[in-house]
């Protein structure tokens, strides 16, 4: 279900195919054994063909696949059988999991005047999958509660917190309101969550041009781009601040006799009605709404003044849900290690769709078949991966990481002990590549990237995604890209299947696609089918070809390695980086409020006060307290120091790999594994326990969006100072336990 946003290529792109010298051996591989990886692995990238991805998608994106249809369970019978035929030991898991569908959806407006929205999709002559009107959920947010609402509308921007703070200034209170948000800057599901903190009672949620209508690009079907009746659904299921997976079974699998919480009991429904609606159904209510006009960064593109309301306009909302149990199918292929087979090397990508879902999920799904397949005729030609591979396409991605989030939990002791590193997609489109997970792997990911060859410009995608890069950063920036050995990968907030694996269990985690040169406007609609994805998308599916070839790759060079690739001096910088920032966002907050107070005492808001678009002064605020952040500083320099010394130990022992006794081999990759581990704590994030990685998760106000070291960052942010320092306090003592443990390794590579 991952939406990023897209970039923006601008930069000519005309060298060579400049790919990795072939005599520099892999990390963590002994030369001899690098030269035979990369030999499989060149025959591995050779397999992977654009019009075998091609007639996956017209086949798993033929009909709807949502969780519970025909459709859904038929493709996980199908894809069951490829698996199979290609030689794999496969099966399917089952999870019985709370799904909601809409039962009831009324959206009208009462006052000035009538108006009932339509709240439904057309079938477009031109595409041939969008008349399947009888398998097609209706447009709607799962985990929304029930609900029957009537009561003045509130235009509120994109729903922010500081959208909320801008509100107050105007003198507007969305106490026993609706709401209507627009989509995008924060994550679907804490747009009602923040509005029922406010004190709304209901929440529409509308697609704006400006965002991913006619304002980017011309609309489907003559474009890419949202038309007025689109509408994006999705969950809205409460999960950072809970857990995602069934709502009814956190904390543990949600296995057939599983003990189960009532529909009342669960936590992360959301607390206030919610409804999605397009842009067509959108504009009369906005049109509608009096009140002070927005403020100019709010307004959209609809040729109508946007006010915020209250006034005039009345809506009614009525919702109402079948609250039903409904089965996942988690498709689960192995492929038995020799040498290590308790190290798992874990592989996924979601099956399920809300409608057809070309792009979301089945453009990533396709290339993980081809994967399979792949490996299945490498295993035919003799290749034998040294650990375990786990292949797993997960359902119940849409409405929230059910699938892989029940398997996480239900085979968590294993995992713990087993699962060294598990790569994520979800969907894949053209353009840049993207990576994102555990900084012990950033300088692995670049080594793999530079091995790719990127379909359109012929040089690796390692090359271009640098190139694209300079070509986009700040003066500083530009600097540090140019100097530095490896790209920065970004951090992972949540959005799909990783989540439980790197938040929950701290199994070190990395999630990529190929983006930034196609423009969307079909998310979560009927519309993302195979004729958009095929009109406006990797039409030729050579982005697809690439992502095979990226992950398949990554998969081998993990599954193969003597010692597991981890290296941790670009972790140590990054974590040195991120003490920086929250170091920063302190004084930024501090400096922000001295000034305010200072202008609240000089009278600079009496001054600029109009009569006739009156406002309230903000409020005087308590300047925020200096942090001590030396356990992290003295944790990051201790950490620098550690990871110089297991790279020189490895790059020292690294051409007697071969020669190193299993068992030895064994017990330092069991420490590496154990390194992600270490950097989660057993009681979890403050208030979310479910949560345990001290440097990643998704924010409780930002949803997917990642918060960095989470508990120190917001702590800062919520103004809950002590807590902060606490914080600061629990994460350099882990980050002391990883120096530790990375010099552990390092020795245990000297002693040899
Ligand atoms: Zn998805």
């Amino acid at each position: 279900m991952r939406r990023l946003a897209a970039l923006l290529l601008i930069c000519a792109l005309t060298s060579p195919l400049t790919l990795a010298a072939d005599e520099v051996s892999f990390v963590g591989y002994a030369p001899r054994s690098s030269q035979t990886e990369r030999d499989w692995e060149s025959k591995f990238r050779d397999i992977p063909d654009p019009a075998n991805l091609r007639e996956y998608m017209k086949r798993m994106s033929a009909r709807p696949h949502h969780v519970g249809s025909p459709y859904d369970k038929d493709n996980a019978e199908w894809i069951l059988a490829r698996f199979k035929e290609w030689g794999l030991d496969a099966h399917i898991e089952t999870f019985n999991v709370l799904f909601p569908t809409p039962k009831v959806r009324l959206l009208e407006m009462m006052e000035p005047t009538k108006f009932t929205a339509k709240l439904e999709e057309p079938a477009l002559a031109v595409d041939p999958t969008s008349n399947q009107k009888s398998e097609q959920l209706p447009t709607y947010n799962a985990y929304s509660p029930d609900g029957d609402v009537t009561a003045p509308l509130v235009f509120v921007n994109y729903g922010l917190p500081e959208d909320y703070e801008k509100l107050e200034r105007l003198g507007v209170s969305v106490k026993g309101a609706i709401v209507i948000a627009k989509y995008y800057h924060s994550w679907r599901g804490v747009k009602p969550k923040v509005a029922a903190e406010h004190g709304a009672i209901g929440c529409l949620i509308y697609s704006e041009p400006h965002d991913d209508g006619y304002t980017v690009d011309n609309v489907f079907p003559n474009g890419p781009m949202r038309n007025p009746e689109g509408v994006q659904r999705g969950s809205v299921m409460d999960f950072a601040s809970n857990s995602p997976g069934d709502p009814l079974t956190p904390g543990i699998g949600a296995t057939a006799d599983a003990k189960r919480l009532s529909v009342k009991e669960a936590k992360s429904i959301a607390s206030i009605p919610v409804l999605p609606i397009s842009y067509g159904d959108a504009q009369p209510l906005l049109a509608a709404l009096r009140g002070p006009m927005a403020p100019e960064e709010w307004r959209g593109t609809l040729a109508i003044p946007y006010h915020i309301g209250p006034g005039a306009a009345k809506v009614h909302l009525k919702l109402a849900f079948n609250w039903d149990i409904k089965p996942v199918y988690d498709v689960i292929a192995k492929i038995p290690g020799t040498e290590a087979a308790d190290e798992w090397i874990i592989r996924g990508n979601h099956h399920d769709a809300w409608v057809n879902g070309a792009e979301d999920p089945v453009s990533g799904q396709a290339p993980l078949l081809e994967e399979v397949r792949a490996f299945g005729t490498l295993l035919k030609q003799g290749w034998k991966p040294r650990r375990t591979i786990i292949y797993a396409a997960w359902d119940g991605e849409e409405p929230m990481l059910l699938g892989s989030t029940e398997w996480v939990e239900a085979h968590a002791d294993e995992l713990r002990q087993h699962a060294a590193v598990y790569i994520n997609t979800d969907g894949n489109d053209r353009g840049l590549l993207n990576m994102g997970g555990s900084h012990t792997l950033e300088q692995f990911i670049n080594g793999v990237a530079k091995d790719i060859a990127d379909p359109e410009t012929k040089m690796s995608v390692w090359e271009r995604k640098r190139l694209s890069e300079i070509a986009n950063a700040s003066a500083d920036d530009r600097k540090e890209i140019r100097q530095r050995a490896d790209l920065r990968i970004s951090a992972l907030g949540s959005g799909t299947d990783f989540t439980g694996f790197l938040d929950h269990l701290g199994i070190a985690t990395l999630d990529m696609a190929y983006e930034g040169e196609t423009e969307q406007g079909i998310y979560h609609s009927i519309y993302d089918d195979f004729f958009w994805y095929t009109h406006f998308s990797d039409n030729d599916f050579v982005y697809g070809r690439a992502l095979s070839q990226t992950v398949g790759t990554a998969v081998m060079r993990l599954a193969d390695a003597e010692v597991l690739p981890f290296d941790f001096v670009d972790f140590a910088d990054t974590v040195q980086k991120y003490t920086r920032d929250l170091q920063k966002l302190l004084k930024d907050k501090q400096d922000e409020i001295r000034e305010r107070n200072q202008e609240l005492d000089e009278g600079v808001f009496k001054a600029t006060f109009d009569p006739r678009k009156p406002t309230v002064a903000p409020p005087r605020e308590e300047m925020p307290p200096h942090l001590n952040f030396a356990p992290m500083e003295n944790a990051g320099e201790a950490l620098a120091r550690s990871a110089e010394r297991y790279r020189k130990a490895l790059s020292a022992k690294q051409s007697a790999l071969n020669g190193s006794e299993s068992s030895q081999l064994a017990a330092l990759n069991t420490k590496l594994i154990e390194s992600e581990r270490t950097l989660t704590n057993d009681a979890g994030l403050p208030r979310r326990p479910w949560f345990k990685h001290l440097l990643y998760a998704p924010g409780v106000y930002s949803g997917y969006g990642v918060k960095t070291v989470p508990g120190v960052r917001e702590g800062i942010e919520q103004k809950r100072y002590a807590e902060a320092e606490q914080e600061i306090i629990r994460v350099g003592k882990a980050l002391q336990d990883e120096a530790a443990l990375i010099d552990s390794a390092a020795q245990m590579l000297e002693s040899k």
